[in-house]
């Protein structure tokens, strides 16, 4: 992929910017050149609230090559209020098991770090919501 686009569309997962279909107003997410639904290519950007709720959790205990500073973790889809149902991780959530039907926000946190001076990468996670 080619750094200028992976940089964009970083950008753009970190902002949750989705599609809106201007047909018939599905909304993606990550962005899309065409709807999945009707197949309209007319698509607009759409920022999404980062707020959902747990559709299905696991904890994580063997990590893939990069995460293993990070385990045991929560890994999580998450059904975002406008809709699209995203995989990301968890985070905030050691002294709390999560659970399907928990509602959670979307939050920037660090990833990983290539070394002492290497880049830092950013993802988004959700973290629980706050009650009250
Ligand atoms: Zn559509």
């Amino acid at each position: 992929m080619h750094f200028a686009r992976s940089w964009r569309q970083q950008a753009a997962n970190l902002r949750l910017v989705g599609s809106q279909c201007t047909s018939c107003k599905k909304i993606s997410f990550p962005e899309r050149i065409r709807c999945t639904q009707c197949g309209s290519t007319e698509l607009k950007d759409h920022r999404l609230s980062g707020r959902g709720t747990i559709f299905t959790v696991t904890r994580v205990f063997e990590a893939p090559r990069g995460f293993g500073s990070q385990v045991p973790y929560f890994a999580a889809l998450v059904e975002l209020e406008e809709g699209p149902i995203i995989c990301a991780m968890l985070t905030d959530v050691d002294q709390k098991d999560a659970s399907v039907g928990d509602k959670v926000t979307m939050v920037t946190r660090r990833i990983i770090a290539h070394g002492d001076d290497g880049p830092i990468i950013y993802a988004y996670k959700f973290t629980p919501e706050l009650e009250g």
